[in-house]
């Protein structure tokens, strides 16, 4: 049979840090990097202390996303003060390593720098630290889930069935080592034509609600393709803290409020 979490002493909780929730991909370039992002500054705009951790080690892309530059400190050279930007504590191997230098770990060493993110780090007290995963359900993203004390973990994914198929094995893994599913997002949802109004369903649509359905899960809220997304994002201010009254940023906090 499988491996029971609760025959697994190595979870030991984070001081300070009341729930950790993973933000997962079945794969690459779905989103994943920008929902996790958006969502944390939904759950602080929505009044909770939140702390934001990079994960994805060989593609961090949180110094960018969250407008942060430079490198943590530290106080007695062993534990990290995490960078900070629009109320939220970030942590990322982005802040640690040049911007073009690749990581060329192998897991464990993978697993160890993940640790260390965690644990030694000044997090301080938050209500809920979201993790941005790395994508995929490797060795990293298991073991991640078998050693870090998560609430849960929310799914992102695309329309597309092939993504599905992929957000389908990442919620099973999960499900497997008994962290909750708190659900799925469907981004890059559909398309609407800046100019004419006209909606394209450019990688299929409502295929995530169905999947949720399907897996008993709950499904989160979709998000649009949206060149504002995108460019918010690049330009270090998520649509959430650039345009807090725009339809985008109530849709990821309308999320954050049911993750
Ligand atoms: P992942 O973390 O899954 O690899 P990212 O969050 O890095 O994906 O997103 C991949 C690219 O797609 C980025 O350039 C990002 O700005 C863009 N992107 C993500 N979501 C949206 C969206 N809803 N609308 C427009 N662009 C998006």
């Amino acid at each position: 049979g499988h491996a029971h979490p609760a025959q697994q002493p190595e979870k030991p909780l984070v001081p300070g840090v009341r729930a950790i929730v993973a933000v997962a991909s079945g794969k690459g370039g779905v989103g994943k990097s920008t929902t996790a992002t958006n969502l944390a500054l939904g759950l602080a705009a929505n009044g909770l202390r939140v702390g934001l951790l990079d994960a994805d080690i060989y593609g961090p892309s949180m110094p960018r996303m969250m407008g942060i530059s430079g490198r943590p400190t530290s106080r007695d050279g062993k534990v990290l003060e995490p960078m900070e930007n629009y109320g939220v504590k970030v942590m990322s191997m982005g802040f640690l390593v040049a911007e073009d230098t690749p990581m060329i770990w192998r897991g464990p060493m993978v697993m160890s720098a993940l640790q260390q993110m965690l644990r030694d780090v000044n997090w301080g007290e938050l209500d809920v630290l979201v993790v941005d995963m790395p994508p995929g359900t490797g060795d990293a993203q298991l073991t991640m889930a078998q050693q870090v004390p998560l609430a849960g973990a929310v799914i992102v994914s695309t329309p597309q069935d092939i993504a599905l198929l992929d957000a389908r094995k990442g919620l099973n893994m999960f499900r497997k080592v008994d962290v909750p599913v708190l659900g799925i997002i469907e981004n890059m949802s559909y398309f609407c034509c800046p100019n004419c109004g006209h909606r394209t369903d450019v990688f299929s649509h409502g295929g995530a609600k169905r999947e949720a359905e399907r897996l008993g899960a709950e499904f989160l809220g979709e998000i649009p393709l949206d060149i504002v997304i995108r460019e918010t994002s690049d330009a270090g201010t998520p649509v959430v803290v650039a345009t807090p009254e725009s339809e985008h940023a109530k849709v990821y906090r309308r999320i954050a409020a049911r993750v």
